[in-house]
């Protein structure tokens, strides 16, 4: 007979970690910028109060096990204990993106068949469209005081604050099942309807602990972490979990998110830890440079959602702010990679250094990787060859929210992505495979070629993408946004790349735009570049 372990079978729930959080850390504090205009303080312990106060309102408006309820929300407070209350009474917090297009956002209501909507008054004229088109959701929450209610509004609504105050606290969170769902997300959706991705108490857990792990990102409970990152884009990357799970000081920013605003946070508040897109991080620097400011505490931030660029990187550790890069999707909840370095890295110059640390990292582990050719056949780990990346484990996808085809391949996921994996087993995304240029057959990486074009000091913000070509079917053009008040002609910038890339790599043409779209979660988005320059002649052609 099997010889079983003997030790106590405690299922894995999104409650305990922030039981853990009251009852540890009880008096830490989490500070948000509230849509009402003020900064709310409070601890742990009013958190976990207020969060089991949330679920018995939920059980006295009907909601069951396993219903879903969706958010429309920035990061604050209110919205953290929606994600506790909601998941720990064993319903699924669906956060959806407000930056969608209404049509899109009505899909997603109605594809998850959410109940309740819990939203931020900035949301209100949002959820006046897409409410008529929602016939399942039976009440929307406006998250606020009784005081703040809108006057008018062209949707009943119930108020947060009275729905918290008939309620006594006096509940403890339920056990059951780790392997039930506890939150969904959507992927963005890029191409086809979104999917989504329906996270379990056990995957979230297993993935918080992990990503908090020093060689991810490296959260201590003597940091103050202020998640740039949405609280609607994959969880935050999961730090809402993952700070009250090492009781870190949590500061949630709410609707500011210009460079100023979070500057003056980050100072006030002694941030030392932050995680965010590209984007973000363009909006802050700008800030700190023009004023020449310096960051007091902050210095760490983990970027990832696109690849940052190494300019990026180094105008940051020129502030004193460590860089790490990291790597993941929706569907993997989403960690995937960080890029620290090895004990033999110490001694690197700072150029070496530099070129590990552009590197999208090593895996985590309970994530595992590798990369294959177009046959499927496993692809060296030599940092050269590049093949289809493909992921398994604990917190990745199995299949998409209502959907029963499988989207695995032998038991891996197919990320979408193209990468290189070196010796070290540092991951390296070439491209995203519906972004690679395929001239002549040959691959360009868009990344690399983004990467050279953001070092210029001219250049604010680069895409690159495919134009048609008569003979190599497919050629780069480089979409750039100056500086403001900066110059630089379309000579000097393709000048810029001689020595820097292959000559056959260097784009065809340069295109000057005041603006380059962004997606829902501030990503370039070049499906619409593509769209915008289909018809676009190469001088080359
Ligand atoms: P969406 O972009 O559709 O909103 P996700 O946020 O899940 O959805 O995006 C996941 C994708 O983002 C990855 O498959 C990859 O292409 C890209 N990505 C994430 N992190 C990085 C990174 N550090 N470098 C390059 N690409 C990245």
């Amino acid at each position: 007979m099997a010889l079983m372990g003997q030790m106590m079978s405690a299922p894995l729930l999104i409650s305990s970690i922030i039981k853990h959080a009251a009852r540890y850390y009880g008096s830490t504090e989490i500070v948000s910028r509230r849509t009402e205009g003020d900064l709310h303080r409070y601890t742990y312990r009013d958190c976990e109060l207020r969060a089991r106060k949330l679920a018995q309102a939920l059980g006295a408006l009907g909601v069951k096990q396993g219903e879903r309820v969706g958010t429309l929300a920035w990061n604050g407070y209110r919205h953290l204990e929606v994600y506790y209350g909601v998941s720990g009474m064993g319903a699924v917090c669906h956060t959806v993106n407000p930056r969608l297009f209404p049509e899109q956002i009505a899909y997603i209501v109605n594809h998850a068949e959410d109940g309740y909507i819990f939203f931020d008054l900035t949301f209100l004229p949002l959820v006046e469209g897409v409410a008529p088109h929602c016939p399942n959701v039976r009440g929307w929450v406006a998250m606020t005081d009784r005081a703040h209610m809108p006057a008018e509004a062209k949707v009943p609504l119930l108020c947060y604050e009275e729905l918290l105050d008939a309620q006594d606290g006096n509940y403890e969170w339920p056990q059951f099942d780790e392997n039930l769902a506890s939150s969904l997300c959507y992927t963005s959706g890029t191409t086809g309807n979104p999917k989504g991705a329906l996270y379990s108490h056990r995957s979230t857990v297993l993935h918080s602990y992990a990503s908090a792990m020093p060689d991810a990102l490296g959260c201590s409970a003597s940091d103050v972490i202020l998640p740039v990152v949405p609280m609607f884009h994959v969880n935050a990357w999961g730090l809402p979990y993952s700070v009250p799970l090492v009781g870190a000081k949590l500061v949630l920013p709410g609707p500011k998110l210009d460079g100023a605003s979070l500057y003056e946070l980050f100072e006030q508040e002694k941030v030392t830890f932050s995680a965010g897109v590209p984007t973000v991080w363009l909006g802050l620097l700008q800030h700190v440079q023009a004023n020449q400011l310096k960051f007091s505490t902050f210095r760490r931030t983990v970027i990832g959602g696109s690849a940052a660029p190494p300019a990026m990187i180094r105008a940051l550790e020129a502030l004193d702010v460590e860089v790490i890069h990291a790597w993941g999707m929706t569907e993997m909840s989403p960690l995937g990679t960080s890029s620290k370095l090895l004990a033999k890295h110490q001694d690197l110059s700072d150029a070496e250094r530099h070129k590990i640390q552009e590197k999208q990292g090593r895996v985590i582990y309970g994530v595992d990787m590798k990369i294959v050719d177009g046959e499927g056949k496993e692809l060296p780990w030599d940092g050269k060859a590049f093949g289809d990346l493909l992921v398994r484990g604990p917190w990745i996808i199995d299949r998409y929210f209502r959907n029963d085809a499988s989207p695995l391949v032998d038991g891996w996921f197919p990320t979408g992505d193209v990468a290189t994996i070196d010796a070290d087993g540092f991951m390296q995304i070439t491209d995203r495979s519906k972004d690679v240029i395929k001239s002549g057959g040959e691959w360009i990486s868009s990344i690399d070629i983004e990467n050279v074009a953001a070092a210029h000091p001219a250049v604010h913000m680069a895409a690159c993408i495919s134009a048609y070509h008569p003979k190599w079917d497919e050629r780069p053009l480089l979409v750039v946004v100056k500086k403001p008040g900066a110059e630089v002609s379309r000579e000097q910038l393709l000048q810029f790349f001689e020595g820097k890339v292959a000559k056959w790599w260097i784009p065809d043409d340069v295109a000057f735009v005041t603006e380059i779209p962004l997606t829902a979660t501030g990503k370039m988005q070049k499906l619409r570049l593509r769209e915008q320059f289909k018809d676009y002649k190469l001088p080359t052609a």
